[in-house]
């Protein structure tokens, strides 16, 4: 019994070995992927419930890893965010998305109005050169502010609340605007919500997956509708699947939507057909 227990152990280093060693590699891949343009930005339409045409984009990261063919975001960000990659990727992707959106006008006409929204993480957000940062990209790129919105989560405000919100203030004094990502899955109270500095407030798609229908399923969506009324906050619907589920959100006074029921994520270069074909 002893023995068999000294060769589980010595199995179980070896297992913890590996993975060390396997999650070293990955973040060693995932340095390079940022310098050698291994990265690239998705774009997913976001509607306007009232005209059904495309306002806005949301910039979504993919990763090409040689040999693993395209990796998406849940797989690689949690990895950025641990081992602080994600300073570096999240530089470039905001820079990468000013640029594209700043083409639009002259690649992308459907889209020459429509604002750009970035994902942001919380250590992102609270590193000390984050304002410099969103400057030079502004700066860079020539993108006017007022097209800029950047996603920020729940979670990104309760792991830092003072340096968070003092930045968040920053930002909206840039003229760029801000976006409550996620909203409904975090566990901040209704009275921080409204002390945000944000605008738009995105209806997590957990809110939206149960309604079927007008009337059906659309209890706790009206309710998030509703409280972003009473703050002010324009309301976008994520995960928007059917026709049906866009009704019933338009019905309950939401603004906008985003899901697979207008587009799926689409490389820039197709976002002109993409978002012809929704405006036609
Ligand atoms: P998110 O910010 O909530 O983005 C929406 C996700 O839902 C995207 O997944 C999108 O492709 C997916 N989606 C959109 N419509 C539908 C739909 O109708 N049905 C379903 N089932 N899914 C839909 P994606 O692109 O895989 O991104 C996953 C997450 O990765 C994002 O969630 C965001 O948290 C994170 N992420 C993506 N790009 C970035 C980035 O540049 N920086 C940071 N920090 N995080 C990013
Ligand atoms: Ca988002
Ligand atoms: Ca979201
Ligand atoms: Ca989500």
């Amino acid at each position: 019994a002893k023995s068999r227990g000294k060769d589980q152990i010595v199995v179980f280093d070896e297992a913890m070995a590996g993975s060390a060693e396997q999650r070293m590699d990955d973040e060693i891949a995932l340095a390079r992927a940022i310098t050698e343009e291994q990265l690239t930005l998705h774009y997913q339409p976001i509607i306007g419930l009232d005209t059904g045409r495309p306002v806005s984009a949301e910039a979504l990261v993919r990763w090409h890893r040689p040999g693993h063919g395209m990796q998406a975001p849940d797989r690689f960000i949690p990895m950025a965010e641990d081992s602080g990659l994600i300073i570096d990727l999240g530089r470039w992707v905001l820079h990468q998305a000013c640029r594209d959106a700043a083409a639009w006008p002259d690649r992308a006409p459907a889209m020459a109005d429509a604002t750009v929204s970035v994902n942001v993480s919380a250590r992102q957000l609270t590193h000390p050169r984050f304002l410099a940062d969103l400057q030079s990209a502004l700066a860079e790129s020539g993108l006017p502010p007022e097209r800029l919105i950047l996603e920020i989560t729940e979670t990104a405000l309760i792991s830092a609340p003072e340096a968070a919100m003092e930045t968040l203030h920053a930002v909206r004094a840039c003229g760029v605007q801000l976006a409550l990502d996620d909203f409904g899955t975090g566990y901040s109270s209704l009275s921080y919500v409204q002390k945000l500095p944000a605008s738009i407030l995105k209806i997590d798609k957990s809110f939206v997956d149960p309604i079927s229908g007008p009337g059906a399923g659309t209890a706790l969506s009206e309710v998030v509708i509703k409280l972003a009324e009473a703050i002010g906050m324009r309301t976008v619907a994520e995960g928007v699947e059917s026709p049906e589920q866009a009704t019933a959100l338009r019905l309950l006074g939401c603004h906008r939507g985003q899901g697979y029921t207008w587009s799926r994520p689409v490389p820039n270069a197709e976002l002109q057909d993409a978002a012809m074909r929704l405006a036609g």
